[in-house]
């Protein structure tokens, strides 16, 4: 039998990107929970909570002071600054996970997927989620519930993170959240088994061909 440690290649970073309110969220969830060994992280906030929203699960919710303090701290693997709040990626669980050898799914902005890149060349595999229109996109975001007064902003900011598409590896529509969750995950399982991410050829000589 083949080594666990030979069967798997380099973990990978998988960013997951859309405008607010496509379904970032739903679709990233449930790969998770479909796709073994896939670690999704909980990025950092100072924005406030949305009443559905948990803390620790969707987002760990901190103050301006705590964030900046794991900042200065290096604790934070990447940051960006969105519709004037401050979001970043917390390091410590995103490291040991790949220490585990587990992939790793992140919902990032544009600015946080040229980061990763930068700082994990090669490991990086990012795909874009458009919704299937904007009048669908606009009313996802009023079922979702979206903060008053701030609907025409964020399909104006839409089509803005809509323009940063053409710079990533995949594209999915998320209309049918079935199709788009398997989209995902197939990617996911595709990219794993790319050759050039093994150590080496997964194949061990018995004793006895060797000998
Ligand atoms: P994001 O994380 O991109 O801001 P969410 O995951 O919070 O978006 O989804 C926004 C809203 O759209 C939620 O109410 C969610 O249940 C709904 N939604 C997500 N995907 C679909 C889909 N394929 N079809 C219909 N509704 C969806
Ligand atoms: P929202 O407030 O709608 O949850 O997210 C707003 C934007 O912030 C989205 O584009 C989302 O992808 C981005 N975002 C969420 N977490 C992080 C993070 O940790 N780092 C970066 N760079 N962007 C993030």
């Amino acid at each position: 039998m083949t080594p666990e440690t030979d069967k798997r290649g380099r973990p990978v970073l998988f960013v997951l990107s859309a405008a607010s309110g496509t379904g970032k969220t739903t679709v990233a969830r449930e790969v998770e929970a479909r796709v073994p060994g896939l670690f999704y992280s909980v990025s950092a906030t100072t924005r406030a909570r949305r009443p559905w929203e948990k803390d620790g699960v969707d987002y760990h919710f901190v103050t301006r002071e705590v964030f900046r303090a794991w900042l200065e701290h290096g604790n934070l693997l990447e940051w960006a600054e969105v519709y004037g709040e401050y979001y970043g990626t917390p390091r410590k669980p995103v490291m040991e996970a790949l220490k585990d050898g587990r992939d790793v799914l992140l919902d990032l902005d544009v600015v946080g997927k040229r980061k990763l890149q930068a700082l994990f060349p090669g490991q990086v595999v990012s795909i874009f989620l458009f919704p299937p229109s904007l009048e669908v996109l606009r009313e996802r975001l009023i079922t979702r519930g979206v903060e008053s007064g701030k609907l025409e902003i964020r399909i104006q900011n839409a089509l803005r993170e809509i323009e940063g598409a053409q710079e990533y590896d995949y594209w999915i529509v998320n209309d049918q959240l079935e199709e788009a969750v398997e989209a995902l995950a197939s990617i996911v399982r595709a990219e794993r088994q790319r050759s050039y991410r093994f150590p080496r050829i997964p194949l061990q000589r018995s004793a006895e061909v060797g000998a």
